[in-house]
């Protein structure tokens, strides 16, 4: 009987082990971003974004980093929850939205999935196809993608916008009115590039429409907490860990996360893809986003960007976290 009694203690013992939290991964994310965001706070490189005005306001010191997993479980470091404008990594939501309303057809044929904008053996000609040569993660493409966004009027699109981008956060997203105010006082490039996309025929609608939405979605505020967890979603096939909704189908992450690939650090996408290894966003507000398929999303703010447009430390501690816990989705056994 006391050796069944201690058979059964055992027994018990062993399953708790196993499905303890501390046991679902062979890392310990706390010690790992703890020791990186030590590392990385010393690199005073990058400049603040400065051409949307409100954008300078930025204080270049914040930085933060976080890992939401698809257990469900946070790990954070720093500046965790200081508001900044989403920017660009809003990009990546209203794809995924317009996927959900109009499908993956439309956004090749009127967007394209092009990583350079110009042909294989161009030194800079003009090309000549007649189709789109941008992706829906650079700006012209993202303001195509914005009209493919379906609803009764504007104000009933927008609205469902900010409320899709919001589910993925867990939390009701607002916009950053002084950043939206800025950027539309001083994004006459955007709106030509949406006039040039109409021109063209690859974009639905209003242009300037679109491009007002596209801006109020680009000035949504989030802390690096939220975007660790939109990105959760992504990593989690669709699925959301924390509340455990589906709020995309995994085919349409497939999608959005091949895009991430292709250009979600702008011109440095090929050395993000050769250092960090996994798809990533970044925007001019200081943020960046990388989703581990299947693990978790790193999130990190610190607003000094490089020449290309992307956060300074973000990209240093992607870096390092990739070869620390050796996510490269292309590596070596
Ligand atoms: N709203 C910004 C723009 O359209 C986004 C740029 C970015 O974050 O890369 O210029």
């Amino acid at each position: 009987m006391q050796n069944l009694r201690k058979k059964g203690l055992w027994f018990i013992t062993v399953i708790a082990i196993s499905i303890s939290p501390a046991f679902t991964h062979d890392y310990d994310y706390s010690a790992v971003i703890k020791k990186i965001y030590h590392e990385v706070k010393a690199n005073n490189a990058g400049k603040v974004a400065d051409y949307i005005p409100a954008l300078k306001q930025a204080d270049p010191d914040n930085f933060g980093m976080v890992i939401a997993t698809v257990d469900g479980e946070i790990y954070k470091e720093g500046d965790t929850a200081v508001e900044f404008a989403i920017e660009s990594i809003s990009k990546v939501f209203t794809l995924a939205l317009a996927l959900q309303d109009s499908g993956e057809d439309i956004i090749l044929k009127k967007v394209g999935a092009y990583q350079t904008g110009l042909p294989f053996n161009s030194i800079i000609a003009p090309d000549i196809r007649a189709i789109p040569l941008q992706n829906p993660l650079v700006n012209a493409g993202a303001i195509i993608t914005t009209s493919y966004i379906q609803g009764a009027n504007s104000a009933a699109k927008w609205g469902k916008t900010l409320a899709f981008i919001s589910t993925f956060a867990g939390r009701e997203l607002k916009v950053m009115n002084d950043v939206c105010e800025s950027e539309l006082a001083t994004n006459q490039h955007n709106r030509a590039l949406a006039w040039q996309a109409k021109a063209s025929d690859y974009l639905l609608g209003d242009p300037d429409d679109a491009v007002i939405r596209y801006t109020r979605a680009c000035s949504i505020g989030i802390t690096c907490e939220d975007l660790a967890k939109m990105g959760s979603t992504l990593a989690n096939y669709g699925v959301d860990p924390f509340s455990k909704r589906t709020i995309i189908s995994a085919e349409k992450v497939k999608f959005i996360l091949s895009m991430m690939l292709l250009s979600g650090l702008y011109d440095s996408s090929g050395p993000w893809l050769l250092k960090v290894g996994v798809p990533g966003k970044s925007g001019v507000g200081g943020g960046i986003l990388a989703v581990v398929p299947g693990k978790f999303a790193l999130a990190v703010f610190s607003p000094p960007l490089d020449e290309s447009g992307n956060s300074v430390r973000g990209v240093e501690t992607a870096e390092k976290l990739s070869h620390e816990l050796g996510f490269h989705l292309l590596k070596q056994r």
